[in-house]
């Protein structure tokens, strides 16, 4: 209650700004992100890959693998992968101000699109739990918060479902996967994720729905989604906000 107060308090004695092009937002602009701002995102439509999510050109269609998949061939342990759109331009610039700009509300805008993709998508009802992809506990500290969970929290509001953000663990602190190569990605990650003793029952045959802010490779997805099978998940989804190309350095 006294941060509500406090909040609101803050939001009458300070103008509000645009999380990405910082112009001052107007009291009837309630969102974090300028009207304007948010037009120029390009948003996946009815064009991309079932296996890695990414948008694909005008006309392609639905398509079961792509270009920026095909050499998985071990796949990512995921049935279906959904993401926004393609990691550049504005939802790029989203998804900084959200790891790190420390601009926490952006979360509540890329779960709503991702709640619309996977109502359109017919995946809803195929999910049982939303599981956060944890960040190292150290990584979590320095931040104050787990990017992947503040988009799944509200994303979990809309589908009604719950959100299980201590079943899975970062055992290992990896190299920041910006720098290797898609063989030195999956190195780096394998067996670096655990299901917390005690907890396997939370997800042992159920489908579950990972959710990360970025995917590049897929490798961090991939080991995430065999540790939960291993555990006993039925199925693993997930929802990214963007998908990335390994050129992008992320
Ligand atoms: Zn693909």
């Amino acid at each position: 209650m006294l941060r509500y107060l406090t909040g609101g308090l803050l939001d009458l004695l300070l103008p509000r700004h645009c999380a990405v092009s910082g112009r001052p937002l107007m009291e009837e602009e309630t969102g974090p992100i300028a009207p304007e701002v948010l037009r120029e995102v390009e948003l996946a439509g009815a064009d991309y890959c079932t296996r890695c999510g990414a948008p694909q050109g005008a006309g392609v269609g639905v398509i079961r693998e792509c270009a920026s998949c095909r050499e998985y061939r071990d796949g990512f342990g995921t049935r279906e992968v959904v993401a926004i759109g393609k990691y550049e331009g504005v939802l790029k610039e989203i998804c900084l101000a959200l790891k790190f700009g420390g601009e926490r509300k952006v979360a509540g805008v890329l779960a709503a699109w991702l709640a619309q993709l996977l109502f359109d998508r017919g995946l809803v009802d195929k999910i049982d739990v939303i599981v956060p992809m944890p960040l190292h506990v150290i990584r979590r500290f320095q931040r104050g918060y787990n990017q992947a969970e503040v988009i799944a929290r509200p994303l979990a509001q809309s589908l009604e479902k719950p959100v299980l953000s201590e079943v899975l663990r970062r055992a290992g602190k990896t190299e920041r996967q910006a720098t290797l190569s898609p063989a030195q990605r999956k190195a780096n990650v394998e067996g670096v994720f655990e299901v917390r003793a005690g907890r396997t029952s939370d997800i042992d045959g159920k489908s579950v729905l990972l959710i990360d802010d970025v995917m590049t490779t897929g490798a961090t997805l991939g080991a995430a989604a065999r540790c939960l099978k291993k555990a006993g998940a039925r199925a693993v989804y997930a929802a990214v906000a963007a998908r990335a190309s390994l050129d992008a350095g992320v």
